[in-house]
């Protein structure tokens, strides 16, 4: 297995510390040691990129109270529906739960308080090359392509035009500091095949009742589904869940012979997500878990809200 440290991918930046995708976020996320920042991106109204895990604006930001009669039919704020101008004046917290009446992380950054802004993406890429430049790294980014069909049905076609910025950035080859990543087979399909995409892919891995894109995940995860995504893409993100499983005898966790068998297909992995507020089942703390899943699987990176805990767990094991 790899020996190298796996890659240390901050999730939504330092997401265990501030509230996702800020930019502050990111930049502690940085100063953490971070080696590649996550952006997930969606399009508004003027076709504009920004930073932002949901389509929706309502569970970060305080849309409801500004805008309170810009909602849809299901009662969503979605961003396909306000211009960048009037996104940026929004302020980002801490993510609310599903109901909306409590963070959905109890401990997290306290609920509804800061003066967070959303960036946009060639914001953030700028923001990550002054970083790059001051300190002489070169962190990566980790961009992920939202929901695209569902973006190619309210009419606009997402992928060329983060490709376009990303171009203008100077990320244009496999070598560049950059994976993309997106659900969607097809849409990685499209990249590599028809949009002339020379980055690092990553193809995540859902659950099919999740509706997240068409794409098969079940299959997907078979010798041939691997062998397919092999044809297209550089490495897989799956859901840690679906990396191993507690036997029924001692309850100790066991390969799923997962990333094994995507290594057998020269496919990375870097599996999503570790939380020190959220362990995976079976798990005691978060040491133990990373520790677990990077000598016992050997997985290749791994996406973290808490960038600075997963260091600590090689720079003890390498020194
Ligand atoms: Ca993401």
């Amino acid at each position: 297995m790899p020996n190298d440290p796996p890659l240390i991918i901050a999730h939504r930046g330092a997401s265990g510390y501030l509230p996702e995708h800020t930019l502050e976020a990111k930049a502690l996320a940085y100063g953490m040691g971070a080696d590649y920042l996550e952006q997930d991106v969606v399009v508004t109204r003027d076709d504009q990129l920004i930073v932002l895990h949901d389509i929706y604006l309502d569970r970060v930001t305080d849309v409801a109270e500004r805008f309170p009669d810009r909602h849809r039919a299901d009662g969503r704020f979605y961003v396909r529906d306000f211009e960048l101008e009037e996104i940026r004046s929004l302020r980002v917290w801490e993510r609310l739960n599903s109901k909306g009446d409590a963070v959905e992380f109890p401990n997290r950054y306290p609920a509804r308080s800061g003066n967070f802004r959303i960036a946009s993406f060639e914001e953030e890429l700028e923001f990550i090359a002054g970083l790059n430049r001051s300190s002489g790294r070169s962190v990566g980014i980790y961009p992920e392509i939202k929901r695209p069909a569902w973006h190619q049905d309210d009419g606009v076609d997402m992928s060329p035009k983060l490709l376009e910025i990303l171009d203008r950035f100077g990320y244009r080859e496999s070598s560049d500091p950059v994976f993309l990543q997106c659900f969607d087979a097809r849409e990685l399909q499209r990249l590599r095949h028809e949009l002339g995409c020379k980055l690092r892919l990553i193809q995540l891995v859902g659950e099919n009742d999740w509706q997240e894109s068409d794409t098969d995940y079940d299959q997907l995860r078979t010798g041939e589904g691997l062998a397919q995504v092999a044809k297209t893409a550089d490495g897989i993100g799956p859901g840690l869940w679906q990396l191993y499983s507690l036997a029924e005898i001692d309850g100790q966790p066991v390969s799923t012979g997962l990333v094994s068998q995507a290594h057998s297909h020269g496919l990375a992995v870097h599996p999503y997500t570790f939380r020190a507020d959220q362990l995976p089942p079976g798990f005691e703390t978060f040491e133990a878990a990373v520790q677990w899943f990077v000598e016992t699987l050997g997985i290749d990176g791994l996406f973290t809200d808490f960038p600075d805990k997963a260091f600590r767990v090689f720079a003890s094991h390498s020194s």
